[in-house]
């Protein structure tokens, strides 16, 4: 018999009205498709939101054959299963969570040819019995969904992922396509490397969110500028996330304290509270949620408003994935982050215990993001360089932009701040340090005996968050650092010696206010 012709765009556009309703790809979906369907390896790199999925989806119905999905998330693969089920398309998944009885059934759908899609999770897919099983089947292509978790540069890395590379040695004819949302420029060059990919055809379609307002703020008093934000935009729906699970449930309480329809999410609640709190947020019966990471894979919102960070993340990659859950519909919406320098502390114990042979890895990924929230330039144009994209000018839509910082000769400011520090013998923490410099009459002050040193009330004049500013900047500049191990105290570097003795000079940026940092343009 005659093999049969080649499936072509036109009838994936069939198919895309067909099963999905939509009359037309988008301009790097048909690209993509026509990729796919011409056999080559592809590698998809695409913010979430930007339709990957219909990418492998439709090569997938219009081949013969059945499309082996690899996907890390057991929900995940439920939820699109269920959806390709729902539009007619016959799919089904296979995890550890699938009966034995069920398995038999779904391996005969995939022999009798039955099956376009297979999802399977990575472990399954290696194991020795599945293989020899796909080798009995027509298999289309491979498509690895979240590719980047193949890298240990990723910020999602999974150790089984790297075996995937067996699939081009086991199967060395059949397409593979790598699709990701969130890949830097070293991830990229991995998950080719790593899954032996052919000269494939790469499509990135560009990372910018411009409707996204980005805003970084220091993180004091985080907790009443959250609840404040929150009641300033009473119909807007938004996520709040924390770094810890106490955190989510005690900034949930205050909210909830104001009136405010808030819940919190995180992996110590049941699947059944999760699946409540994530309902209720869908169906605007919630209008915040307060969660940990564990929030938001899969969420499809489509008119989420603004995304608050209360904690500095781990990577710029984890905070992009974050915000991109903002401003779906290309509405405007706000991205603010607190950042503080305590977090980055105990981001640094965290990630220094988590894995020992990615801590370096990990420590650099926190510099970079503790950079992106420190930055004096357009905040925009550092994200985009990190994904490897240029913006040719400054994006007018993030704190710096709107509100460029001005600097003035913070030497003297310095002084009494770093004179401070040593009259207290550099056993004071931060708050300590500006109660002293402003005068504070509590108990930490009295028992040291501060209100007795000469800079005590030397600072009176300037608010606590333009001090708890000018400190960070501080140690931001290398003039004190942190002594850890010794409750946090802050210690004179050379450096600090040197302005404190009026040797050397420092520019220190000035504090603005939140409202005027956060007043958003309609351009
Ligand atoms: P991703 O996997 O990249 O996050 P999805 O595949 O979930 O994105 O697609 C995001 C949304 O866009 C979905 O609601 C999807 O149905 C929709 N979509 C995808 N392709 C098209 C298209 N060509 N026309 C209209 N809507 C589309
Ligand atoms: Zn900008």
């Amino acid at each position: 018999a005659p093999e049969p012709l080649a499936p072509t765009l036109d009838s994936a556009r069939r198919v895309l009205k067909q099963y999905y309703g939509y009359d037309s790809f988008r301009p790097m979906q048909a690209d993509i498709i026509e990729s796919i369907l011409g056999g080559r390896d592809t590698v998809v790199l695409m913010p979430t939101g930007g339709g990957k999925s219909v990418c492998f989806q439709v090569p997938a119905i219009v081949q013969e054959g059945v499309c082996v999905v690899v996907s890390p998330l057991i929900a995940l693969m439920k939820d699109q299963v269920e959806a390709l089920k729902a539009n007619g398309v016959s799919a089904a998944y296979i995890n550890s969570s699938v009966g034995q009885g069920e398995q038999t059934s779904i391996a005969s759908d995939c022999l009798n040819g039955y099956l376009k899609l297979l999802y399977v999770s990575p472990e399954k897919l290696l194991s020795e019995g599945f293989l020899q099983f796909l080798r009995r089947l027509r298999i289309s292509m491979f498509a690895i969904d979240e590719a980047h978790c193949i890298s240990s540069w990723g910020h999602d890395f999974r150790p089984e992922y790297t075996q995937l590379k067996l699939l081009r040695e086991q199967f060395p004819q059949i397409p593979i396509i790598a699709l990701t949302a969130t890949a830097d420029r070293l991830t990229q060059r991995d998950i080719q490397q790593q899954l032996r990919l052919n000269e494939p055809r790469v499509f990135l379609s560009s990372f910018d969110r411009p409707n996204l307002n980005l805003i970084v703020r220091p993180g004091q008093d985080r907790v009443g500028s959250i609840v404040e934000f929150v009641e300033r935009h009473p119909d807007e729906a938004g996520i709040v996330y924390c770094l810890s699970r106490k955190q989510c449930e005690t900034m949930a309480e205050k909210l909830k304290a104001k009136g405010i329809r808030a819940g919190h999410y995180h992996a110590g609640m049941t699947p059944n509270q999760r699946g409540a709190v994530q309902e209720a947020f869908l169906k605007d019966d919630l209008q915040a949620i307060v969660a940990t990471i564990a929030f938001g894979m899969g969420i499809d919102k489509s008119n989420v408003r603004w995304v608050i960070h209360y904690n500095l993340p781990k990577n710029i990659e984890g905070y992009y994935q974050e915000i991109g859950r903002a401003g779906r519909d290309g509405a405007p919406a706000t991205a603010m982050l607190f950042y503080n320098f305590g977090d980055v502390m105990s981001l640094r114990d965290m990630l220094t215990k988590d894995n020992p042979s990615l801590t370096q890895l990990n420590l650099t990924k926190l510099e970079r993001m503790q950079q992106f929230a420190e930055a004096a330039g357009c905040r925009r144009k550092i994200l985009l360089n990190y994904f490897g994209e240029v913006l040719p000018q400054d994006c007018g839509n993030c704190d710096i932009c709107r509100n460029p910082p001005t600097t003035f000769d913070g030497s003297l400011l310095a002084q009494k701040a770093l004179s401070a520090v040593v009259r207290m013998r550099e056993r004071a923490s931060i708050g300590l340090l500006i109660d002293v410099l402003r005068g504070m009459r509590n108990q930490a002050v009295l028992t040291g005996g501060y209100d007795q040193i000469k800079t005590y009330g030397a600072g009176a004049d300037l608010p606590y968050l333009d001090w708890y500013s000018y400190i960070h900047q501080m140690l931001n500049d290398g003039l004190l650092y942190i002594a850890y191990e010794e409750g946090y105290a802050l210690k004179l570097t050379d450096l600090g010696r040197e302005v404190l003795q009026g040797q050397r000079t420092l520019a220190l940026k000035k504090f603005q206010p939140a409202e005027k940092a956060e007043k958003p343009t309609r351009a």
